[in-house]
């Protein structure tokens, strides 16, 4: 029988694998789930997953393997999720067969016919529909929507907390709980001072700025094909966070000069990135967060709409899905009175 091995690896390489599959089984199916469970474990606005044929798991590659890897189940998930326990990127999980991440499979990026983007799984499950709600359609096919007959509220009973619709702050908070803090809107002393200069927007002084990111990193941290990331001032976070960002389960990364990426120990989710270039803002991870109305949070962010961040390294990757999200991303924006453009400082 003809097998093609794909190799794959997370961001700091402790976890480096392949994955052995029949000829026959090409294109694997990815989904992109926007459930609640999928959002608040990685952080990005859904997961990217691919089951994997049954009997076809990882082979580990010396001196990787199974003990570098964190285990995450919760009770609402018959599935168990794994991270990469140095950097936290997420590299699928097990439900009676292996579903793995296919955003961490460099090697064979380019190579046709690997990976078809299927389906938006669950959409239901993000009041807005995620993004599901921004592009439907991938290199000319047309992408199911399955919310396997669950209505919201069944998806949302497995969130640890629900969100608070009358609440004056923003919960951003991981799946299993540890990561848990809060944001408050641009303060008018914020606003007034020289520090706000490029980090909030003058069509809404109320909201943060926010974007889609299509760098290497982000993807090999987070196992996703995109992440978002909401700018938010430190002194705006509640509690107050240490110098390190290090609170309740997080663990740090650091991924290059000056780069700390934090996620969440227990069920990793990427939670921050901090450059020391500009120490007073934070990026938080949006996928954590619990926005009544939705994914896209968009009660208290302004999105860049017109551009993701790094789009040459995301259709270096993948440019069917880049093209996809970055057109897609143009026309919600406009539809709902984002601005296509902005420097973001
Ligand atoms: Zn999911
Ligand atoms: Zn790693
Ligand atoms: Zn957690």
């Amino acid at each position: 029988m003809a097998t093609k091995t794909l190799m794959a690896s997370c961001l700091c390489k402790t976890v480096q694998f392949t994955v052995t599959v029949p000829t026959e089984c090409f294109p694997l199916k990815v989904h992109l789930c926007q459930c609640s469970i999928c959002r608040y474990t990685h952080g990005s606005p859904c997961s990217f997953h691919a089951p994997l044929p049954s009997g076809v798991e990882p082979q580990f590659i010396a001196p990787s393997g199974p003990n570098k890897l964190t285990s995450y189940r919760h009770p609402a998930s018959k599935a168990t999720g794994y991270f990469c326990s140095t950097c936290g990127c997420q590299i699928g999980g097990v439900d009676g067969q292996w579903v793995i991440s296919p955003a961490i499979f460099d090697a064979n990026r380019e190579d046709e016919g690997i990976w078809k983007f299927n389906a938006h799984m669950l959409p239901n499950s993000a009041a807005d529909g995620g993004l599901a709600a921004v592009f439907s359609v991938i290199d000319g096919h047309r992408m199911e929507t399955e919310n396997l007959g669950l209505s919201p509220q069944a998806i949302a009973g497995s969130d640890s907390q629900p969100p608070d619709a009358e609440s004056k702050e923003l919960l951003a908070q991981c799946h299993c709980g540890g990561v848990s803090f809060t944001i408050a809107r641009p303060s008018q002393k914020f606003v007034a001072s020289p520090l706000s200069k490029g980090w909030t927007s003058p069509l809404d002084k109320t909201k943060w700025l926010a974007t889609m990111d299509l760098c290497d990193d982000c993807r090999l941290v987070t196992g996703t094909h995109v992440i978002s990331w909401m700018f938010v001032s430190l002194d705006h976070i509640t509690p107050h966070l240490p110098n390190d960002l290090l609170i309740g389960s997080a663990k740090g990364y650091r991924s290059s000069k000056g780069v700390l990426r934090v996620f969440c120990g227990t069920c990793g989710a990427t939670v921050f990135y901090h450059y020391d270039g500009r120490p007073e803002i934070v990026d938080v991870a949006m996928g954590i967060l619990r926005a009544p109305e939705g994914a896209m949070a968009e009660n208290w962010s302004v999105w860049r709409a017109g551009r993701p961040s790094w789009p040459e390294n995301g259709m270096r990757y993948h440019a069917g899905f880049s093209r996809a999200l970055t057109e897609g991303m143009q026309r919600w924006g406009a539809e709902r009175g984002h601005p296509q453009d902005f420097e973001i400082a």
